[in-house]
């Protein structure tokens, strides 16, 4: 069995793991600098990737192949990029499978960074034995991801299930990155979060002024100290949140919905307030869609690499195969 290599690239961060037939063997971050776009990185990247290859004993040959995830809408059947937004805006024309067949001669295959995520808590996270699931991760953005029937959900042009975090949750709202307005990560996320704050009009009388960073790190410490603003925040948030949530179920019908993100962290205050409002609003006769937290919060993206590098390479023999074997004794 052959090891993979996964890379998730974030906007602050890019994580590199080395795995083995679903067990992270090793794991490295550098830091990104996705405003200068994603060209400059990958001299990086190669000499991170040669320095773990070395540092585990294993030549390239070993290696099945690389598993990209990008923060971006991904053309997954040529593995490219499509579509960005505000990072790594040569994505577009930056060829990455040249790239790491030139460098190391291995296949290269792309997706967008929550499918990915989906497709790791789907095999071995919190999504094991599920077969309709929406993951929805809240970050700096919101990103979702989408699997119907064991099939992750693409669409024509490879942006189905991705745009979660753009659903339109109030039609005269603030303005989007996307261009749209009244998204829900427009609406409630941690880039809208320092505005959000300021515009409560109790702002100035508020302890969580003083915080030098507006996030939901000190949104969640201020919520426990009773603060009126924090906690009036995070109500708008949770039922921001709620809505996507509920729109989310009445589009794609999951059995469960897997919630990932830094602010898993303080799931146990706000996990209940969403799974009521699920239970309360969704229209789902048959039962109720049940929240669960992700079982890799920081690393579901480098399992799904893993999954997607070796499903992939197992398709290509199989379609070799047909090609090979199968066809000339037609
Ligand atoms: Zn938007």
């Amino acid at each position: 069995m052959k090891h993979t290599i996964a890379i998730d690239l974030g906007g602050t961060v890019i994580k590199i793991g080395l795995l083995k037939n679903g067990q992270l063997i090793d794991r490295t971050e550098i830091k990104a600098q996705s405003a200068s776009g994603l060209k400059p990185q990958l001299p990086e990247l190669e000499k991170t990737i040669d320095k773990m290859l070395q540092t585990n004993q294993l030549s390239a040959l070993e290696v099945l192949g690389i598993g990209f995830s990008f923060a971006g809408l991904v053309d997954s059947s040529k593995n490219r990029i499509l579509s960005t937004n505000q990072k790594y805006d040569d994505g577009p024309d930056t060829d990455l499978v040249g790239w790491a067949l030139e460098k190391w001669n291995w296949p290269l295959f792309a997706e967008n960074d929550a499918r990915m995520a989906l497709l790791g808590e789907w095999q071995f996270g919190a999504g094991k034995d599920c077969r309709d699931l929406v993951m929805m991760t809240i970050g700096t953005g919101i990103g979702t991801g989408v699997l119907i029937n064991g099939q992750l959900l693409k669409g024509k042009h490879f942006q189905a299930g991705n745009l979660g975090g753009h659903f339109t949750v109030n039609h005269e709202g603030s303005p989007c990155t996307c261009g749209g307005k009244g998204c829900v990560e427009a609406e409630a996320s941690t880039w809208r979060l320092p505005s959000l704050l300021k515009e409560h009009p109790k702002f100035d009388n508020s302890a969580i002024k003083t915080e030098e960073v507006l996030d939901f790190k000190a949104l969640f410490h201020h919520v426990g100290n009773n603060d009126l603003v924090a906690k009036e925040v995070l109500d708008h948030c949770l039922s921001v949140w709620s809505a996507g949530i509920i729109t989310m179920i009445h589009a794609f019908d999951p059995e469960i919905i897997i919630l990932s993100g830094g602010i898993m962290k303080s799931a146990s205050v706000f996990l209940p307030v969403l799974q009521e409002n699920v239970n309360k609003f969704a229209w789902t006769p048959w039962g109720k869609v049940k929240l669960v937290e992700a079982r890799f919060p920081d690393s579901a993206a480098l399992y799904g690499a893993d999954y997607l590098v070796r499903s992939s390479a197992e398709k290509c023999k199989m379609n070799s195969y047909i090609e090979n074997v199968i066809k000339p004794q037609l």
